[in-house]
């Protein structure tokens, strides 16, 4: 992953002052990252991000599935709300100023809402996967915002939550050493090489992050998956089989939680954002009013990526679809979900 050069740190009188923040700050100075007081009138420019030191609070929620789709019962902690990459396809981008970055720095309020969240579900007798990756990254930025340890030692010793990040980069050097539970998993955002150069600006390649993920393993996480998008292009059965062939041969099969398949969706206004002819697909607006393609090239498209998963990793690798209908989920992994709990637990019994 490249550097960021084109990083400033925002703080404020309504910033908190805690040691996270002088911790953020330090690592700011050691990597020659200007710090700026101008937060209020800072105007957009695209090509400087902002990392805003924010006061807000509110961290842990359920992710926004839809009622319409097969929910996997995840929850976010919403640490970092904005990202320094630029998918293009990012979804982020329909409702978040990327020029902006919120740092949501009351970490004591942070570990409190987790706290409070474990100990219900420890009453409830649950177990359920949380991760930092819905409204970011989660790894990015951690040489700079370092949230993944504090993450790492507060859930160590709970059964209760399997704790995910979910990155498109290769930036798993801070959390390497850490005494960790072991559940925790590192997820990799994969595509295909092509898809990859063409769409997802700034972003560690597909080998370097099976490359990260190999290293997390050899230091006893496990590491999970997410062909998310998938997007259709004329050469993609080729491309995807090139990098789960990759896969298969850098990563213990034994270390993988899951994999997830998704093929691409978004919010109709994103067609006017939209530049690359890769996006330029057949979709369809479903009952939620987000455009997917069409079942059956969905259909299609989830049989192939699990006919190759299948092919190089063998039938014992968990697979699940991220936010599809019943019969979807039927048809391509053979498992009838009743509810979003049956699903929760399919994916948490690891
Ligand atoms: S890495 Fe994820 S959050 Fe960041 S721009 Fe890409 S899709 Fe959006």
């Amino acid at each position: 992953m490249e550097r960021q050069s084109n990083l400033k740190i925002g703080i404020n009188i309504q910033s908190p002052k805690n040691n996270f923040v002088k911790e953020i700050l330090r690592r700011a100075q050691l990597n020659n990252i200007d710090i700026s007081e101008d937060v209020d009138t800072y105007s957009d420019n695209l090509r400087l991000k902002l990392l805003y030191i924010s006061p807000q609070k509110g961290f842990i929620r359920p992710c926004p599935c839809s009622k319409k789709y097969r929910c996997c019962g995840y929850f976010t902690i919403d640490t970092i709300e904005g990202c320094i990459f630029e998918c293009e396809y990012c979804i982020l981008r329909s409702f978040i100023d990327s020029s902006k970055i919120l740092i949501k720095a009351d970490v004591d309020e942070m570990l409190s809402e987790l706290n409070q969240f474990t100990s219900s579900l420890s009453k409830k007798g649950l177990r359920v996967r949380i991760g930092t990756g819905e409204l970011s990254d989660s790894l990015a930025l951690e040489h700079i915002i370092p949230f993944a340890p504090i993450l790492i030692e507060t859930t160590k010793n709970t059964d209760k939550v399997i704790l995910e990040f979910k990155t498109k980069s290769d930036n798993v050097e801070e959390i390497l050493e850490l005494p960790h539970h072991p559940l925790t998993t590192i997820s990799f955002s994969m595509t295909s090489t092509y898809l990859h150069q063409r769409l997802e600006i700034g972003t560690s390649s597909p080998t370097q992050r099976l490359l990260a993920a190999k290293r997390c393993t050899a230091h006893s996480y496990r590491v999970g998956f997410h062909f998310d998008p998938i997007i259709y292009y004329r050469d993609y059965v080729q491309d995807y089989e090139m990098i789960i062939r990759e896969l298969a041969s850098l990563i213990p099969l034994d270390a993988i939680s899951w994999i997830s398949l998704g093929t691409i969706r978004f919010n109709p206004i994103m067609l006017d954002k939209f530049t690359s002819d890769l996006l330029f697909g057949e979709y369809i607006m479903d009952k939620e009013k987000k455009m997917r393609y069409p079942l059956r090239l969905r259909i299609r498209m989830y049989k192939t990526i699990l006919d190759l998963l299948r092919t190089y990793l063998g039938d014992k690798i968990k697979v699940y679809l991220c936010m599809e209908l019943d019969m979807v989920n039927e048809l391509i992994l053979g498992k009838k979900f009743e509810n979003n709990y049956v699903l929760s637990k399919y994916i948490t019994n690891v």
